[in-house]
């Protein structure tokens, strides 16, 4: 690594899924690495032994992999088709978990103590606790006392040799007395004045370090130049600052990112899935006075009390906020990159967006307006700090789904029939079956024209399926949607009845079956019967074969469906609505 080598760091907790926050803070770090020519970073905080799992922390890395966001330096990660990330990370002491440098911050820490810049404290939660009603109950903000044993820059022997015999302690740090300059990149200068800062922990009573000093280690030690991350941090950095100086260490650059918020000005959090989903349950309660929690919770294969709760709003289960989302049938509102990903959304299209939360190119297209659509290398190549905002993004759904809209119209059919199917043998494999089967040339060639079918409507995968419904369901296992049968096939004295019994004969002796010449039989057909369009016949066709009137273009449904299953429901919906 050469000295001026731009280094950004991503730093997880691995506590749960990756936020889309958080993938657009890895994003920008990513973004400013490449377009500095740097390198970037991938840390696993992982010191909250309790909450911090491995399960998570490959999760996390599987999504920003997904992504594309790659790291140059941090763990490796093999992914299916030999794909590998960090294989050439720089190779450093302790690695990239945190959980697994405790000797190093242990080093540091005892350097720091030695130096009179931290002592171990003794006092346990009970005193600890009873100090904070204490101060709760004559109306004062509580900070911790430093013992009147303890002079800035002295080193207490008489702490030090008790913590070493293993009596329980935590080690806090000696807060310097002095104002504390945050020159940040994106807010521009933010001070604390002198005093402000307490004697805050710096190792765990459990012997693992606190977030804020293995940060502070890390940062140094793995040379990291730039810290870039969100806003809600950036009350901690005072403090990080305050480490560095007693450490002896540089100051990175700091920048911090603008929060991410919902429309209605809420943050973007988990609990926004057991809101909707408790919303859905509430109006299906209204709507439907036969139902009652205790049905729902059956429907869901819920526990009846926890359902019970949930709507009253006295927890946000995410287990029971999913079942009632897929009982009730509603998407509930992603949050996570693997809520995205299950949902069908394609990496793209989320990056695209991503870099639109608190940044933008500054770049006009060549009719007028702000250039908003570009790629990974693009983002690459242009990013910089002087173009991230200062005020709150604002997530906006509808422009995403947009955005994931264009970018799967871009596809070729071939290649949307492909991201299409990987997506559907994960999160619908038994759609993924029904519709490809083995993956034999034949099925994907029929698969394929399906996909060129209903890709240019579909905001996500999972849309995808709604137009693909006709060729999810057995000939005989779907209903004729009353309101359709009625306007398209009974009206004007049952017209269209008549014209789809005409129709049969046609369809039966027709020899090539594929898109063009059926469409042209089907032309040649309202030509022949002296239709003012096609959809004369298109329209009753349709609700025979899906039962409503809405497919995709006819020569690819009756292409897809093939002859025998074309006849088949028409013979049962002429048997049915004639
Ligand atoms: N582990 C911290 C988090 O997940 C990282 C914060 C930082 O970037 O310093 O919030």
């Amino acid at each position: 690594m050469s000295s001026t080598e731009v280094v950004t760091r991503f730093a997880p907790s691995p506590t749960g899924h990756l936020h889309i926050g958080g993938a657009r803070s890895a994003l920008f770090c990513w973004a400013y690495a490449k377009r500095m020519g740097g390198r970037f970073m991938l840390r696993i905080e992982d010191t909250d032994a309790a909450r911090s799992s491995d399960e998570s922390a490959r999760g996390i890395m599987e999504d920003l992999a997904w992504l594309g966001i790659e790291w140059d330096d941090g763990p490796r990660l093999d992914l299916p088709g030999g794909r590998v990330i960090g294989a050439h990370a720089r190779d450093i002491e302790g690695g990239y978990f945190q959980a697994r440098r405790v000797n190093i911050y242990n080093r540091e820490i005892e350097r720091l103590v030695q130096s009179g810049h931290a002592y171990p404290a003794f006092e346990g939660s009970e005193e600890l606790d009873a100090q904070r009603k204490a101060a709760t109950a004559a109306k004062q903000t509580y900070r911790y006392p430093r013992p009147a044993d303890i002079t800035p820059g002295v080193f207490n022997a008489d702490r030090w040799d008790r913590a070493q015999r293993g009596e329980a302690h935590v080690v806090r740090f000696v807060a310097p007395h002095e104002e504390i300059l945050v020159a940040d990149r994106v807010l521009g200068d933010v001070r604390i004045a002198p005093g402000e800062l307490d004697d805050f922990v710096l190792r765990k009573a459990d012997g693992f370090p606190t977030y804020h000093f293995a940060v502070v280690c890390d940062d140094e030690l793995m040379g990291v130049t730039h810290v870039l991350r969100a806003q809600e941090h950036l009350a901690n950095t005072p403090r990080h600052v305050a480490l560095q100086r007693a450490l002896g260490f540089r100051t990175p650059e700091y920048g911090h990112m603008p929060l991410i918020f919902n429309l209605d000005k809420s943050k973007m959090s988990k609990r926004d899935k057991a809101k909707a989903a408790r919303a859905a349950l509430k109006s299906a309660l209204q709507k439907d006075p036969s139902l009652s929690p205790v049905t729902l919770a059956a429907g869901m294969g819920a526990d009846s009390s926890q359902v019970a709760a949930f709507i009253a709003g006295e927890n946000d289960s995410l287990d029971i906020a999913a079942r009632a989302g897929a009982y009730l049938g509603i998407t509930l509102p992603e949050i996570e990159v693997a809520d995205f990903r299950a949902n069908g959304y394609v990496p793209s299209a989320i990056t695209n967006y991503l870099a639109l939360l608190g940044w933008n190119p500054g770049v006009k297209t060549p009719d007028g307006k702000d250039l908003e659509k570009f790629d990974m290398p693009y983002l690459a190549a242009h990013f910089s700090l002087e173009r991230i905002g200062k005020t709150n993004s604002v997530f906006d759904r509808v422009k995403l789904a947009s955005f994931n809209q264009d970018a799967l119209a871009a596809m070729s059919d071939a290649e949307f029939a492909q991201g299409w199917l990987a997506w559907m043998r994960t999160y619908r494999p038994q759609e993924a079956a029904r519709l490809a089967g083995d993956g034999s040339p034949a099925r994907m060639e029929r698969f394929t024209l399906l996909a060129g079918a209903v890709k240019a409507r579909a905001k996500t995968y999972a849309d995808a399926l709604r137009p693909a419904g006709f060729a999810l369901c057995d000939d005989d296992g779907y209903t004729f949607d009353p309101a359709a049968v009625k306007k398209n096939l009974h009206a004007d004295d049952g017209k269209g009845l008549s014209l789809l019994r005409a129709l049969r004969p046609a369809l039966a002796t027709l020899e090539d079956w594929s898109p063009g010449p059926i469409h042209a039989a089907i032309e040649a057909f309202a030509g022949a019967h002296a239709l003012p369009n096609i959809g004369g016949i298109a329209q009753p066709l349709r609700v025979a074969l899906a039962g409503v009137a809405v497919s995709p273009p006819l020569g690819e449904t009756l292409t897809i469906l093939g002859k025998d299953s074309t006849l088949a429901r028409i013979d049962r919906c002429l048997a049915s609505a004639g």
